[in-house]
C-alpha cells in the first residue's frame, strides 16, 4: 500500500459496513425462519448502569430490526448471584434462545467470571467463556468476541491482507486486546501487544502497519506515533472535555498520517453489535447443522 503523508486518511465507516452486514444477516434469518428456526437472543441486565441501559437497548433493537426473537430481562441491582446463575441455567435449556448475553459490569456482589462460565459455550455469543477463548486460541470453531471480530471485518472490508504485516495492539484485556491479537495472528500478521507496562509505546507503534488502540484513554495514539500509511482502528470510548464521545486516537492528527482510520463514534462501536447479531445467527444455524 502506498500513501502520501499529509493527506487525509480514508475513513472506515462502521455504520455503513454494519448496515451492509446486517442486510446479509436479515436474509439469513429469513432463510432460517423458513426452516422453522427463529434466532433468539436473551439479554440480561442487572442494575441500573446508564451506559449499560443504552448498550442493551441498542442490542435488542439490532435484533428486532434483523427479525430475531429477542428477550430483555432486567433485574434489580440486589439480585443474588444464585438467582442470576439459575436464570442463566434456565436459558441454557430454552430452545427458543440461541444466544445469552449478560451485560457487564454486573454489581460487585456478583462474580462476573462465574456468570460468564455459567453460560453454555453453545450460546456464548459474546465469546467470553473460557471455552470460546480456548477455541479462538487453538483455531477451533467457537464464538469470537464481538469487538475484535468487528475490527477484523473492518480490515477485510478494505481488502487488507495481514500476511507478513506488523500489527500492534494497544491493550490486553480479555474482551478486546488479547482476542484481537489472536485474530490478527491467525491471519498471519506479526503481532505485538502493548500495555500499561510497555516502556516505549511509540517505538512499537512506529513499526506497525496496523494499530488497534483499545485502552480507554484519550490521545493514547498521536500522529508522531504512526508510520505513514498505517491502518488505525480505534476501539476506545471516552469523553472529551465537552462531554462528546471520542476514542483513544487523536483523530485529527492521525488521519493526516494513516491510510485508513476508524472514527469514534461511527467506527468500531456499531460493528460490535453487528457481530453479536452474526454470532447469534450462527448459534441458531449450528442447531440445524448438529
Ligand atoms: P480495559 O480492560 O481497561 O483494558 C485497557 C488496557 O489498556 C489494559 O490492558 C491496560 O494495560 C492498557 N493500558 C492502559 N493504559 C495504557 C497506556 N498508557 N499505554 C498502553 N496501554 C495502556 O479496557 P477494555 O475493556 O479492553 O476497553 C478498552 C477501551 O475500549 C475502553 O475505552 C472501552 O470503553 C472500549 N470498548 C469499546 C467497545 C466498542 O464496542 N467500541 C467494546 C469494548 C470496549 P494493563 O493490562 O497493563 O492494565
Amino acid at each position: 500500500m502506498t500513501h502520501t503523508p499529509h493527506q487525509s486518511a480514508h475513513i472506515i465507516d462502521g455504520v455503513a459496513l454494519s448496515h451492509q452486514l446486517r442486510q446479509d444477516v436479515t436474509q439469513r434469518v429469513q432463510a432460517l425462519k423458513a426452516k422453522g428456526v427463529t434466532p433468539g437472543l436473551a439479554v440480561i441486565l442487572v442494575g441500573e448502569n446508564p451506559a449499560s441501559q443504552v448498550y442493551v437497548r441498542n442490542k435488542v433493537k439490532g435484533c428486532v430490526d434483523c427479525g430475531f426473537h429477542s428477550v430483555l430481562e432486567k433485574y434489580d441491582a440486589d439480585m443474588s448471584e444464585a438467582d442470576l446463575l439459575a436464570r442463566i441455567e434456565a436459558l441454557n435449556h430454552d430452545p427458543a434462545i440461541h444466544g445469552i448475553l449478560v451485560q457487564l459490569p454486573v454489581p460487585k456482589h456478583i462474580d462476573a467470571n462465574k456468570v460468564i462460565e455459567a453460560i453454555s459455550p453453545l450460546k456464548d455469543v459474546d465469546g467470553f467463556h473460557i471455552a470460546s477463548a480456548g477455541a479462538l486460541m487453538t483455531g477451533m470453531p467457537g464464538f469470537w468476541p464481538c469487538t475484535p471480530y468487528g475490527c477484523m471485518k473492518m480490515l477485510e472490508s478494505i481488502g487488507f491482507d495481514l500476511r507478513g504485516k506488523h500489527a500492534v495492539v494497544i491493550g490486553r484485556s480479555n474482551i478486546v486486546g488479547k482476542p484481537m491479537a489472536l485474530m490478527l495472528l491467525q491471519k498471519n500478521a506479526t503481532v505485538t501487544i502493548c500495555h500499561s507496562a510497555t516502556p516505549d509505546l511509540k517505538a512499537m507503534t512506529l513499526q506497525a502497519d496496523v494499530i488497534v488502540a483499545a485502552v480507554g484513554k484519550r490521545n493514547v495514539l498521536t500522529a508522531d506515533m504512526v508510520k505513514p500509511g498505517a491502518v488505525v482502528l480505534d476501539v476506545g470510548m471516552n469523553r472529551d472535555d465537552a462531554g462528546k464521545l471520542c476514542g483513544d486516537v487523536d483523530f485529527a492528527g492521525v488521519s493526516q498520517v494513516a491510510s485508513y482510520i476508524t472514527p469514534v463514534p461511527g467506527g468500531v462501536g456499531p460493528m460490535t453489535i453487528t457481530m453479536l447479531l452474526v454470532n447469534t445467527l450462527e448459534a441458531a444455524e449450528r442447531t440445524l447443522a448438529s
